[in-house]
């Protein structure tokens, strides 16, 4: 579950660059006039498909796939069931049924209330902050059953901080899509 999580950037000269909305290599070779000025796969692929004047990629200053992101939040769920009140941005994130038309915003505002409730969960992770004994083994155990695709919890938590930091620096949503 998942698809994609984006952060767009706020440059001043974010625009698509000439052709990078061709998608795929022999369309581009077709819009080509001059056949032996054409890049070649390669060089199309990094330096014109989806290619922003700013030099962001889509215009987003951070994507990627989130599926470790939800894992965690679900993992969340359970460990807190009969606390509501706690991580509710991990798990917001997590439940389809917040998302409108497959998508949920979080306002550049919930990126610095996300920043301190990953910051709360490294604390809780670590044994420095207490929020009770059995949250804390369940936690543990679905995340040893989910095991993340991209590395470890700390990977997980560190891709959320760059979310959250993409957002506050640009002014931003953090754009999630099922
Ligand atoms: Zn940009």
């Amino acid at each position: 579950m998942g698809k994609w999580c984006r952060v767009k950037c706020s440059c001043s000269n974010r625009r698509p660059l000439p052709g990078s909305d061709i998608s795929n290599y022999s369309d581009y070779l077709k819009s080509i006039k001059k056949p032996r000025l054409a890049k070649t796969e390669q060089e199309w692929k990094e330096k014109v498909r989806s290619v922003f004047e700013c030099g962001h990629r889509s215009g987003n200053a951070v994507e990627f796939w989130p599926g470790d992101i939800i894992s965690l939040g679900q993992a969340l769920e359970i460990a807190f069931r009969s606390t509501p009140q706690e991580f509710g941005i991990f798990r917001r994130i997590a439940d389809p049924e917040n998302y409108d038309d497959e998508l949920l915003k979080k306002s550049s505002d919930e990126s610095a209330a996300w920043l301190l409730e990953t910051q709360i969960l490294n604390e809780f992770i670590r044994g420095e902050t207490y929020l009770g004994w059995h949250p804390k083994i369940v936690l543990d155990r679905e995340i040893e059953q989910y095991g993340f695709l991209y590395g470890n919890l700390d990977d997980v938590i560190s891709s959320v901080e760059m979310l959250c930091r993409a957002s506050l620096t640009n002014g931003t949503s953090i754009e999630f899509l099922l």
